[in-house]
């Protein structure tokens, strides 16, 4: 069954339970933006985003995002959560399945804008999520994709400002809500907010709101939103046990489901180098290595941004050509340093883990781990953006003596031993 979306429940005008009644009188926003400003070129085996139908004002944030082909999971449940089919997606963070379902609900709340009076307190679109990191990430997300739309987003969340968070539910007509669980309902019971309209419900991460215990709470959620046969319903967990499968069952009509495999653990096209160092050798060997012949496109990671901004300060200042990319740097900006990247116009990026996440570039020659970072996963995001599409590339970690601590845990995930060695003469000198 295709329920695509139109405003099923939002035909009916609202009775405005809260009694707080508002008129949907927000202006338009002027945009002279076109498609034509967003040039991707069809490539075989990839989806682009100008392919599946959809609205501009959404094609607009994408590329503004610097987003240029979909990730496997966007190009694989797209065309049916656009249509307005249930899906369940095991899918873990780093896969691209925030965008996923935000692109879903908004382009579907783009397409069947409702008419006529709106109440406030009563969300088209509701995405529930364990923790209140996620649910903050999942909000900026959000807030980046409607930025030339007038959708209003709004975060609700415990242990930050209750009153704020009901002020916003009080003062706008609310699109879209992201909250965990617990504050979901708290404002439900204080009947401030209404589930009745929902139209597109996400679960996310219901692998972890099992193991946290959640699954009460959520389930008195999904109880209040319409019917499973009147809402559009999109579950993502990591894992797939029983209980997910039972719950999944209990809560969508007809999904489709779809698996994403996560990154492979050390791809074997990438050649590992872990170097001992000491913490003042390392800008030399890096400006060295810098220097070779082979080292053609070089993303150097380091752990924070300030670590970020000044290793490209003293790299600019030795001569080399290089961009930098982390959450400081404002987005357009990003963007383009990412193209001259992709060009070969800058052959060195320093980056943090975030933004270096978003980098899909092929021809990476090396990455150097400037940091090894903190958490193993990322070091197998950092390693897997050299040796991309069939190409070898390396990775050269430093590990120095206050950070080398950092290494067996990556071994443990990579389930293999990393050889150090320490780094040749003619990298020292
Ligand atoms: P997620 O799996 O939702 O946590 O997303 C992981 C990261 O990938 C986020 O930083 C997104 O901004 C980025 N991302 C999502 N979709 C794309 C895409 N199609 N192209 C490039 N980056 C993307």
């Amino acid at each position: 069954m295709n329920k695509s979306t139109s405003g099923h429940k939002g035909d009916k005008p609202s009775e405005g339970k809260g009694g707080h009644r508002r008129q949907q009188t927000k202006p338009q926003k002027a945009d002279t933006w076109s498609i034509d400003d967003f040039p991707v070129e069809p490539e075989e085996g990839k989806a682009r985003f100008h392919d599946i139908g959809l609205r501009d004002e959404l094609m607009h944030a994408i590329a503004d995002l610097g987003f240029e082909y979909c990730s496997p999971i966007q190009a694989t449940i797209l065309p049916h959560t656009l249509q307005g089919h249930d899906a369940i997606g095991k899918a873990q963070t780093g896969t691209g399945k925030t965008a996923a379902f935000l692109i879903t609900m908004f382009n579907d709340m783009l397409c069947h804008p409702l008419e006529g009076e709106r109440f406030v307190g009563e969300p088209r679109g509701l995405v529930i999520a364990p923790t209140r990191e996620l649910v903050m990430q999942i909000a900026a997300d959000a807030v980046d994709l409607a930025k030339h739309t007038d959708l209003q987003v709004v975060t609700l969340i415990g242990g930050m400002d209750y009153q704020k968070q009901l002020n916003r539910l009080h003062n706008d007509v609310v699109d879209l809500v992201v909250a965990t669980p617990g504050r979901l309902l708290d404002f439900m019971g204080r009947r401030d907010l209404y589930l009745d309209h929902i139209e597109v419900l996400v679960l996310d991460e219901a692998d972890r709101m099992l193991d946290m215990g959640f699954i009460p709470q959520v389930k008195r959620i999904v109880r209040a939103t319409p019917r499973k046969e009147d809402r559009q319903t999109l579950l993502f967990s990591a894992t797939f046990t029983q209980d997910i499968i039972n719950l999944s069952q209990q809560w969508t009509y007809e999904p489709v489901t779809i698996e994403i495999e996560p990154e492979h653990v050390a791809t074997d096209s990438v050649d590992q180098k872990v170097f001992l160092v000491s913490s003042e050798q390392r800008f030399r060997i890096l400006k060295n290595l810098l220097r070779g012949d082979d080292a053609e496109s070089v993303i150097v990671f380091a752990n924070r941004r300030d670590q970020v901004r000044r290793l490209h300060e003293k790299l600019r200042k030795s001569g080399v050509s290089c961009g930098m990319l982390s959450g400081e740097v404002p987005q357009n900006k990003r963007t383009r340093t990412l193209e001259q990247f992709k060009s070969g116009e800058v052959k060195v990026l320093v980056a943090t883990d975030v933004a270096g996440r978003g980098i899909h570039v092929n021809g990476v020659s090396h990455v150097v781990n400037y940091n090894l970072p903190e958490d193993p996963e990322d070091y197998v995001h950092r390693i897997g953006r050299t040796g991309r599409a069939g190409a070898s590339g390396t990775s050269i970690s430093f590990a120095s003596e206050d950070e080398a601590f950092l290494l067996p845990d990556i071994e443990k995930l990579l389930g293999d031993k990393l050889e150090c060695t320490y780094p040749p003469q003619e990298l020292l000198d």
